[in-house]
């Protein structure tokens, strides 16, 4: 299927694209349970590098779904698509210099892994919302869970569906305890302590 496809070397480098910005790129990878809080740390994060000057983009699930990966449901090897999807857009957008904040639950220890090879090292950074599934469940933000207990979703993650532990997450982080000040503070300093930020005016 790919005999008749040449690779192009582009003229700008991804060097190039970045020095422009004046940043590293980075792909911030949250992955967690729904309601974790992803979404919502991923997004004051990218408030915060944004009020800094910083080209960020953001990618979320809900987002993807209805569109780039709207073709594909919730069984395993759709998730596994899902995932591989947006791992390739994720490192497109690093290649043309940006930090990236994917959002995504990304259960699967080895989708996780697959998007970690595709980075060069020490620009994945992957964020586990170690949120406990009874602080989710009880937010259930979308009623997600009380549909999924009453049977009416089926492959549920955490419910009926696993999530694969992240075994050396970057970032480890629990919305049950933490604020979302806190959060954000702890990201930016590691940011900070990797040199993939630098302290602006
Ligand atoms: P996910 O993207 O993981 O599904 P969301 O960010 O959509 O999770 O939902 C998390 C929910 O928890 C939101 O309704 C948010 O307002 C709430 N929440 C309460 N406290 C926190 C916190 N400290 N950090 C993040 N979210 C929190």
């Amino acid at each position: 299927m790919t005999d008749n496809i040449t690779w192009h070397n582009h003229k700008i480098t991804r060097a190039e694209r970045s020095a422009n910005k004046q940043q590293k790129p980075c792909l911030l990878w949250f992955t967690g349970l729904s309601g974790s809080g992803k979404s919502t740390i991923a997004n004051a994060l990218d408030v915060a590098l944004s009020e800094q000057s910083y080209h960020t983009f953001l990618l979320d699930g809900d987002n993807v779904r209805s569109a780039l990966c709207k073709d594909l449901g919730f069984s395993d090897q759709d998730r596994v698509e899902n995932i591989r999807r947006i791992g390739e857009v994720s490192k497109l957008f690093t290649d043309a210099g940006l930090i990236v904040l994917s959002a995504f639950i990304s259960p699967f220890a080895s989708d996780r892994r697959l998007v970690r090879s595709l980075l060069p090292d020490g620009e994945f950074i992957e964020v586990f919302m170690d949120t406990p599934l009874a602080t989710c469940e009880n937010r259930d933000p979308k009623g997600l869970y009380r549909k999924a207990r009453a049977g009416e979703i089926k492959h549920f993650t955490g419910i009926d569906s696993p999530y694969e532990l992240p075994a050396r997450a970057e970032v480890v982080l629990d919305t049950s305890y933490m604020s979302v000040d806190d959060c954000v503070a702890i990201l930016i300093e590691y940011l900070h302590e990797r040199q993939l930020i630098t302290r602006r005016a």
